[in-house]
């Protein structure tokens, strides 16, 4: 869990950096293509403003993926350069606040599994096993349609 102390930063903004288990995360991952078994690595400046607090740096992952064409497994590196996060102290939204800490994690969690991929691909244009069979029933419906073509001409 990651989390910073709100007196700490009545004084001064944190920077908070190093890594964070994967499970401590718990992504909920009911995709098999997908696994987050490597930690978090962040970067961060945590700051108090007013009535929030603005979380911005860098966050990576590391997934290990399986790609949904050719089943082959590869790493997917997902990387937030800019993550930025407003987690306001008062309000309807408002963070929870447990002896002075907010848990950061959550918000982590959130934002990263937003980037998660949809459908793995190991390489953008991989051919996959679909694409191989899907060649295969073209080339069938080719042969087909020029054997209708061919009983055309016989009509005729
Ligand atoms: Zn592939």
């Amino acid at each position: 869990m990651l989390s910073v102390n709100l007196r700490h930063l009545e004084a001064h903004e944190i920077h908070l950096e190093g890594e964070l288990a994967a499970a401590g995360l718990d992504f909920g991952l009911r995709d098999e293509m997908i696994r987050a078994e490597q930690p978090l690595r962040y970067d961060l400046t945590v700051e108090k403003m007013d009535d929030a607090l603005l979380a911005t740096g860098s966050l990576q992952l590391i997934l290990d993926c399986q790609c949904v064409r050719c089943l082959k497994p590869f790493k997917h590196r997902l990387i937030l350069e800019d993550w930025a996060c407003h987690l306001p102290l008062t309000g309807e939204e408002k963070v929870s606040v447990n002896n002075d800490c907010v848990d950061l994690t959550p918000f982590l969690r959130e934002d990263m599994l937003l980037e998660f991929p949809q459908h793995p691909l190991c390489k953008p244009d991989c051919g996959g096993l679909k694409k191989g069979q899907a060649q295969k029933t073209g080339g069938k419906d080719k042969s087909e349609s020029s054997a209708w073509a061919e009983l055309d001409k016989l009509k005729l």
